[in-house]
This record gives structure tokens, sequence and C-alpha cells, in this order.
């Protein structure tokens, strides 16, 4: 591209052909790399970066509890009664990303596993109906599914309700 060289001196003229050269460098690059790499591998790299990151980002996102475990594994019949109550007595699970579980809730659920040093505490409370705390099992939520539980509680839960979703077990 060495006929875009502007024969003015004018600085704007310099700085758009500079720029030019720099978007035809990028566009070759990018040509390139469609024509190293077939467009399955670029899409499956693609995915895969996403997974890693969201791992990172859970990872990151996740308090340790530095292996302690909450003494009291049992929510109390108060704690149950009053985090049933804020989930409208349903379950806060997902049956798939963003469509809320529809059955009633019958368990209480620690959001962190009270196995990876979760709470015992209404904030790290879950309401759960039976398939689907069976099926979460001692599975660590990820920072994604975290989000949407606190966002779909927007909705729910009574106004001015904390709608955090997470306690780690902090020996006092
Ligand atoms: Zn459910």
């Amino acid at each position: 591209m060495t006929s875009r060289t502007p024969a003015t001196t004018d600085g704007v003229a310099v700085t758009l052909g500079a720029l030019r050269e720099a978007t035809d460098s990028l566009g070759a690059f990018i040509g390139q790399c469609y024509a190293a790499y077939p467009m399955p591998t670029v899409v499956v790299l693609g995915i895969l970066a996403v997974l890693v990151l969201s791992r990172i980002a859970t990872w990151v996102s996740t308090p340790r509890g530095r292996g302690i475990k909450d003494p009291t594994r049992m929510f109390t019949a108060a704690q149950r009664a009053e985090g049933f109550t804020r989930a409208g007595n349903r379950c806060e699970m997902e049956i798939m990303p963003f469509i809320r579980c529809r059955r009633p809730a019958h368990h209480g659920d620690h959001h962190i596993p009270w196995s990876k040093g979760g709470a015992t505490s209404l904030d790290n409370f879950v309401a759960g109906c039976v398939t689907c705390n069976t099926s979460k099992g001692a599975k660590m939520p990820s920072a994604w599914s975290t989000m949407r539980l606190q966002g779909r509680r927007r909705r729910y839960f009574p106004d001015g309700l904390d709608v955090h979703a997470g306690r780690v077990f902090v020996q006092t």
C-alpha cells in the first residue's frame, strides 16, 4: 500500500492514510487467520475460550471458606419459613437458564454448598423443590447462575430485601 502515502503534508491526510494502512493490515491479518484455520476450528476455539473465562470468573468470584464447615448443618424451622415465604413458597432454581422452576419449595438448599464451606444462614438459603435440590447436589454455583438467581429475586422478593445469594461460614 505504498501508493496510499498522501502527497500533501496536511496532518489530517497523513493520519487518514496511516489509519487506512492500519485497517488494511488488520483486514489482511484476519484474512490470513481465516485462511490458516478453518471456520469450525475458530468456532471451537471461541467456545473453549468462553468456557475457560467463565470458569475463571466463578473461581475468582467465589468466596473461600478456608475449609472450615459451619457446625450447624440444618436450617432452623424459622429460617426455612422465612426463606420459603420470601420465595413465594416456590422453587427458586431454574429448569433451564432463565426459566424458573414452577414447583413448590420443600427444601432449604445451601447456595454455596455446606460441604464447601457455605454458611447455614438465610443469605445462603435458596428455596428448592425436591427435584432441583437433588439434581444440584453439592455443586458450586457458577458466577453466572448466581447473577441470574439474584436477578430473578429482584422480581419476587419483598421490596427492600437483599437479593444477594451465597455466604461462606466464617468462624468468629
Ligand atoms: Zn425446582
